[in-house]
């Protein structure tokens, strides 16, 4: 089964969470409609299960790369300005899971931020094309982020530690946008946000220096964006979108 249709999303956004598996997930997937949401004042904040330690395509050493693409994510998120930016410890790149610790760690998060609506991973695989979008990090963060929202985050007695030695307060997340799954059907314009989608990507340097960012982000974007129908020349990002109040 796939996502039911997109609904109408709520309007009253003051706070928003990114959860995403790697460094470089929120800024190909969405980048561009972050921006759009800091421009209208929107608190942004990002969440990120792993350092992408098992990214890269050179001989850079290996216990370099966590360090060089959490600053990475720094800058890309500065580049849409983006402050708030949160790495979990103790999860690797490639071998994420929806376990309970991960559930724990992204409802700490959700009651830490408190935020209205909540950005991730489509859970649901793209069995046209595996690769990509479908990285099982990028399934396991999906589910993770889904049951954290529903039912821990609300549940007081869920990790009740959180409660009773942390002081976080159970929160309802009202909305889930998910990116990167099948057949999404609510598309955001971004044409006017392109050039710091462009830039928070040039940040990730050790995923994107050896390609042609530029004209692959405008193939992309423009596909969306004729997918969703709007005028020529227009470019889009795209999510299906779920009530969770
Ligand atoms: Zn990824």
């Amino acid at each position: 089964m796939g996502f039911p249709p997109s609904v109408t999303p709520i309007t009253d956004v003051e706070r928003v969470l990114c959860v995403a598996a790697h460094p470089d997930d929120i800024d190909f997937g969405y980048a561009g409609t972050v921006a759009g949401w800091v421009d209208a004042g929107i608190e942004v904040s990002y969440l990120l299960a792993t350092r992408g330690d098992a990214g890269g395509f050179d001989n850079t050493p290996r216990d370099q790369m966590p360090v060089l693409r959490e600053a990475e994510q720094r800058a890309a998120a500065a580049a849409v300005g983006v402050k708030d930016v949160v790495f979990l410890d103790g999860y690797g790149d490639g071998v994420l899971v929806p376990s309970i610790d991960l559930r724990r760690d992204i409802t700490r998060e959700i009651r830490r931020v408190q935020p209205d609506r909540i950005v991730t991973n489509s859970p649901l695989r793209r069995w046209e094309r595996i690769a990509g979008p479908s990285h099982p990090d990028h399934l396991a963060v999906g589910e993770a982020v889904t049951c954290a929202v529903y039912p821990d985050a609300r549940n007081a007695f869920a990790f009740p530690t959180l409660l009773s030695d942390e002081g976080l307060e159970p929160w309802v997340v009202r909305e889930i946008w998910y990116g990167g799954g099948p057949d999404p059907d609510y598309f955001v314009d971004v044409t006017d946000a392109y050039p710091r989608k462009l830039a928070a990507l040039e940040a990730h340097t050790t995923q994107t220096s050896h390609m042609e960012l530029d004209a692959r982000l405008r193939m992309m974007l423009g596909a969306m964006a004729k997918l969703a129908g709007f005028p020529e020349d227009r470019m889009a990002e795209a999510f299906s979108v779920i009530s969770t109040a």
